[in-house]
């Protein structure tokens, strides 16, 4: 099944990003994970790729074991940082082969440690040169993309990273899926700005229910997304009490998905770090609702 076709503000689809696992422990965890989140019929799941070819054969793997034998639709990730086009197209080709419609289409970002040579091996420098290369090599994948609602780290100005981003839905994307983001006024702002410039395809919100005080700190220097002040004191005031503060994530990003779906977003990507809890009861509150 093509995403692109599952993207429906009239019906709009919940689904779940996993991170392929290092040990046969973590496997054993997101096998457990995936099963308590499939009565939730998820439209699709996706899996993470490490840049420089890190987690290659687990993504290839988990993707496909996970459509093999859950029958749920998977989305592989693939970031071109630290690739050769020749390295890709393979990749795609073994994608295409495990009978995978859907990918998302990454630059990446360089893994820590990871050596100059890394970037000495890549090919592409930007996602939308991968982009350009799937649709002329011809693969019939449904494509997606990241976007920012509050800019890429990186840019010089939120301006330029959203022509940077109409390039890259121009080469051939289907639709984008965003960055975590905690206060819905970047995502409305955000879909505003992309539609006077012309970008027309679906943008799936990415919600990450907060549920360690470090781990959002880290998440947030890295990808620059804001946590509002007000929030960010509830935290604060939270820290050392771990189920109170999963309480005040599952019930903020409750409120942010309650309000993103009345406002007819085309379905909610929930960044879930291999946990099911936080998510479950999320969409379970989202589920009951209608
Ligand atoms: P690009 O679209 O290439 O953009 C990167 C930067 O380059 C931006 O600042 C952009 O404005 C700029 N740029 C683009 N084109 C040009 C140009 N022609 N000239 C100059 N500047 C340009 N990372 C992983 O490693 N693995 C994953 O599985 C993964 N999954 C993700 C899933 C989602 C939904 C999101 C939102 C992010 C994900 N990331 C992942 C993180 C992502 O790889 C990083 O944010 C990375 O820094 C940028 O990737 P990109 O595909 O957005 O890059």
């Amino acid at each position: 099944m093509k995403i692109r076709n599952r993207l429906n503000p009239s019906n709009p689809c919940f689904s779940f990003e996993f991170f392929p696992p290092k040990t046969d422990a973590g496997t054993a965890n997101l096998l457990q994970t995936l099963e308590d989140l499939a009565p939730l019929e998820p439209g699709f799941v996706s899996v993470t790729y490490g840049a420089g070819g890190s987690t290659r054969d687990r993504t290839v793997d988990l993707v496909t074991r996970i459509k093999r034998d859950t029958g749920i639709e998977a989305m592989a990730h693939l970031a071109c940082l630290g690739h050769t086009r020749e390295e890709l197209r393979e990749l795609l080709r073994r994608l295409e082969a495990a009978k995978i419609d859907n990918v998302l289409v990454l630059r990446g970002d360089v893994p820590q440690g990871a050596s100059a040579d890394t970037l000495a091996n890549t090919d592409f420098r930007h996602a939308t040169d991968l982009v350009r290369f799937i649709r002329e090599e011809d693969f019939d994948f449904s494509l997606g993309g990241a976007c920012y609602p509050e800019g890429h780290v990186e840019t010089r100005s939120r301006d330029e990273d959203l022509l940077h981003l109409k390039a890259k839905v121009d080469a051939g994307l289907d639709f984008v899926i965003t960055q975590l983001f905690f206060d819905n006024a970047f995502y409305f702002d955000f879909v505003e700005r992309a539609r006077r410039v012309g970008i027309n395809v679906p943008i799936v919100p990415g919600i990450m229910p907060i549920t360690n005080h470090e781990q959002i700190q880290r998440f947030t220097r890295l990808c620059g997304a804001t946590i509002p002040m007000r929030l960010a004191l509830q935290l604060e005031q939270l820290k050392d009490q771990p189920e109170a503060l999963v309480q005040l994530g599952v019930a903020h990003a409750t409120v942010q998905c309650m309000e993103l779906l009345s406002r007819g977003v085309p379905g909610i990507h929930f960044y879930t770090l291999n946990k099911s809890p936080a998510t479950r009861m999320i969409v379970s509150a989202l589920r009951a609702r209608t």
